[in-house]
């Protein structure tokens, strides 16, 4: 990178809106922060870079929500703005329920849930910002007095008295020079994209496993070696959505590196199914490539210095913690090189292969209790030295083991629900966020549909 710069002249930008609370990324997670908050009598806006509202769930096509119920699958750990979601989703027939015998939950349909959190959002009077980036924070001090954004408009700004950042990246904690840290190995990016046609190849090769049989051809296609898989559009069995192979080594919050990736996610997403069709031939004749996602899945970029580390042992061990705001049992799911690996809270350890297969032992004896849920403390959400600043999403303060569990979207829209409500209890007991009530946060987040224990 180059390390010329040019000198910007300082110059007055206006001023978009003003607003309580400004949440600078419209994933799910940012779009339910801003619900939570905007029904306890917040005014709020919200500032998202992509056309659609929903991150990683609809414009990276991750559209896969995992268990909602406790280890036993008896008593459900996870309600509020989800429940919602997906009672509208149901309405629509855009989301499947999978019987939770493994990991999975619910599939969506991301299109749809688009819509959803557009229609969310506007019957909340949250004000939304679209196409737009925010690119620099204005402090006051400790506190962030505006954010300035880079719309249609040119730069514009949004003053609010509190800021959530839900960018996944930790974009507004670090440039407004808040401490962040990324794991030393950071856990790889894929590429999604949906494809027509390979209904058709399963029908017509009955039994045979596709990765299987065009894995040889890798090479020639320059794809790169871990398995893609399918994952299904609700109820369109006509459509896959295709999970693309993990790319290890790719830091996606460098823009350089971003942009390349992008654009190998891409060429790699039409080499899969030119791989399908040379080696099914007739019977892949209509495979085709109908949607390439607009945004990389990013697994883990950053994560904010918080007032405390959530650690894998007191995720694996069910740590209690006073002030809980969310709750899973989402296994620790790490991806490496070397495949992906998984411990679980009741003790089983899964080590899947590169090329898929997976080898079964145990991390804890089966004498050992196995706790029924983990909790996520309100603490992972406040950044240090912070006044008027809350996280929520993927960068979370977490260990590169808690993080492996609480990386997975069913966890990351509570600590959204979270943060909207406890922004909400900062502004208006007037307190920095390291003094907000965690009590009344909880007792709050439960009187708006939230399972709280
Ligand atoms: C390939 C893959 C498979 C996965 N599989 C699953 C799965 O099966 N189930 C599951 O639950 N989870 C899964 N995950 C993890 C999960 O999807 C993500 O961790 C989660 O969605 C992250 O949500 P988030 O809201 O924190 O961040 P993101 O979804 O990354 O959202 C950040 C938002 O902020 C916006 N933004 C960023 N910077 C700016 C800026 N400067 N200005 C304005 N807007 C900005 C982005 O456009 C985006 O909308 C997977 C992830 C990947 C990549």
């Amino acid at each position: 990178m180059s390390t010329a710069t040019v000198h910007i002249p300082s110059h007055d930008v206006p001023v978009a809106h003003e607003c309580d609370i400004c949440i600078v990324g419209g994933s799910v997670t940012g779009v339910f922060a801003a619900v939570r908050a905007a029904r306890l009598g917040a005014s709020v806006a919200l500032v998202e870079q992509n056309t659609m509202l929903g991150g990683t769930a609809t414009a990276a096509l991750v559209n896969a929500w995992h268990s909602v119920f406790d280890v036993a699958k008896k008593e459900k750990i996870i309600g509020g703005l989800l429940d919602e979601v997906v009672t509208r989703l149901r309405s629509r027939n855009a989301i499947r329920d999978i019987t939770p015998i493994h990991r999975d939950q619910y599939n969506f349909n991301a299109a749809e849930m688009s819509v959803e959190l557009d229609a969310l959002l506007l019957e909340h009077n949250v004000r939304p910002f679209l196409s737009a980036k925010f690119s620099m924070p204005v402090m006051d001090g400790s506190r962030i007095a505006a954010v300035i954004i880079e719309d249609k408009g040119g730069r514009r700004a949004i003053r609010a008295r509190m800021f959530i950042d839900a960018s996944g990246d930790g974009d507004l904690v670090r440039r407004a020079g808040f401490p962040a840290v990324k794991h030393d190995i950071l856990q790889p990016v894929s590429y999604q994209s949906l494809a027509y046609g390979i209904e058709e190849v399963r029908k017509q090769n009955p039994g045979v496993d596709i990765w299987s049989a065009v894995r040889p051809l890798a090479d020639e296609f320059k794809f790169p070696g871990s398995n893609p898989w399918f994952g299904v559009v609700p109820h369109t069995p006509e459509l896959s959505n295709i999970f693309g192979p993990r790319l290890n080594g790719v830091d996606a919050s460098d823009p350089d590196v971003l942009t390349r990736t992008l654009m190998e996610g891409r060429r790699i997403s039409r080499a899969f199914l030119d791989m399908i069709r040379k080696r099914f031939g007739e019977s892949a004749a209509k495979v085709v490539l109908v949607a390439a996602a607009p945004m990389l899945g990013v697994r883990e970029t950053w994560h904010a210095q918080c007032l405390y580390r959530m650690t894998q042992d007191d995720l694996l061990y069910g740590k209690k913690f006073d002030d809980a705001v969310g709750y899973g049992t989402y296994p620790v799911d790490i991806h490496h090189p070397g495949g992906t690996s998984l411990l679980y809270l009741d003790g089983r350890e899964e080590l899947v292969s590169p090329a898929g297969g997976a080898v079964w032992k145990r991390w804890r004896p089966e004498t050992e209790a196995t706790p029924p849920y983990f909790q996520i403390p309100l603490r992972c959400l406040i950044p240090e030295h912070a006044e008027n600043l809350l996280v929520a999403g993927r960068i979370i303060d977490a260990d590169k083991g808690a993080y492996g569990a609480l990386r997975v979207q069913v966890n990351c829209n509570q600590t959204g629900e979270a943060a909207g409500v406890a922004a909400w209890q900062a502004v208006s007991t007037n307190v920095p966020v390291h003094r907000i009530d965690a009590a009344n946060v909880r007792s709050l987040l439960a009187k708006g549909g939230s399972i709280i224990r």
